[in-house]
């Protein structure tokens, strides 16, 4: 642990000694008083001090025997340890070195020049007694601090964790229906806008209700988890996914062309045909899906007309005997 240190530079050898009595006779071994006659080396001695581990608590100055004026003294002081009380002798405390200590560093007190008319040790306690005061603010603050960055960290780790919940399906872990439809209305205004080619599919899981009733309720949610994370798999990071509801998934494709999503839609499809579960009595379980695909119009007004197309797509597929992936008929003579 560091001491507290006590500069005294003054030219006068007296004054001095008065000083360096009185202040020992207050402080204990915490503390080291010491003297200097000339303010360079009373620098490069505080900042020995100061390397060494220890703290300049207080400055007391007058004149002093070199070319360095106090008010430098103090500036630089102050580089390396800003919280130092610096009491002045009014006879060095001329307007210009006020001025200067004032705009660069920091002042205590002036005390006369004949320091025996002041209460030098009131003075010197009440500097000590600050300080323990600035110090103890200090520690309770940087408590205070971490505790509120440990807060804010939870505050923000719940956040997330609150924004996951309220965008993600719990069931499949792609978009709710909610945060699908967020996320792909500005996707289709900016493609409406910028003339860019867009593609929506419809996905359903084909004789859904047949897997629930022969397997079980558990096994078909299994089949939704595994179809969706299989299906996101497939799909480009840029592309936007969600379940709509049930067995029911949708796609936004940015970007794409009609021959681009009909190679999606296969995709889908080709992985979903070859993926297998385990019932609970062990049966193996597959199953398919059928998807309808259909392209952003110029005239389009919302997501829900596009996707209400793609479902006519799907219910083509479904009627064409499921398992297989249908354009819509308004897309089929468009494509140049
Ligand atoms: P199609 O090939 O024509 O799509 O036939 P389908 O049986 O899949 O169609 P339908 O819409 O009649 O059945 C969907 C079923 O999905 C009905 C409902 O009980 C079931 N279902 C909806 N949500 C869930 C769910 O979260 N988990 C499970 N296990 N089943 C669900
Ligand atoms: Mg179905
Ligand atoms: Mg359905």
């Amino acid at each position: 642990m560091g001491k507290y240190v006590i500069a005294c530079i003054v030219n006068d050898i007296q004054i001095l000694d008065g000083l360096y009595n009185k202040i020992s006779r207050i402080v204990d071994s915490d503390y080291i008083v010491e003297s200097y006659v000339n303010a360079e080396q009373a620098l490069i001695g505080c900042y020995n001090y100061i390397i060494a581990g220890n703290e300049i608590l207080i400055t007391i100055l007058g004149n002093n025997n070199s070319e360095m004026s106090i008010d430098k003294f103090i500036v630089e002081l102050n580089k390396n340890s800003p919280n130092t009380k610096n009491i002045l002798f009014e006879d060095v405390a001329t307007i210009d070195s006020l001025k200067r200590i004032i705009n660069e560093a920091s002042i205590y007190q002036i005390i006369p020049k004949r320091f025996d008319q002041v209460d030098l040790e009131l003075i010197i306690l009440e500097a000590i007694k600050q300080n323990a005061v600035e110090k103890r603010l200090k520690d309770y603050q940087r408590v205070l601090e971490s505790a509120v960055e440990r807060r804010t960290k939870e505050l923000n780790d719940i956040n997330v964790k609150l924004e996951i919940l309220a965008t993600t399906d719990s069931l499949s872990g792609v978009n709710n229906r909610r945060s699908f439809y967020e996320s792909s209305g500005p996707m289709i205004r900016y493609s409406r806008r910028e003339n860019k080619k867009l593609a929506v599919l419809m996905i359903d899981i084909d004789k859904f209700k047949m897997i629930n009733d022969i397997y079980g309720h558990a096994t078909g949610d299994k089949v939704i988890k595994l179809m969706a994370q299989k299906t996101q798999g497939v799909l480009r990071k840029s592309d936007i996914f969600g379940r709509l509801g049930g067995e029911e998934f949708a796609v936004v494709l940015p970007n794409t062309s009609e021959r681009g999503a009909m190679k999606a839609a296969e995709n889908i499809r080709f992985e979903v045909e070859n993926l297998e579960i385990k019932s609970p009595k062990n049966e193996i379980v597959k199953f398919t899906v059928s998807v309808g695909v259909t392209m952003l119009h110029s005239d389009d007004p919302d997501l829900d007309t596009i996707l209400h197309r793609a479902d006519l797509a799907l219910y083509d597929a479904k009627r064409a005997g499921r398992n297989r992936v249908c354009l819509s008929k308004t897309d089929l003579n468009a494509e140049a």
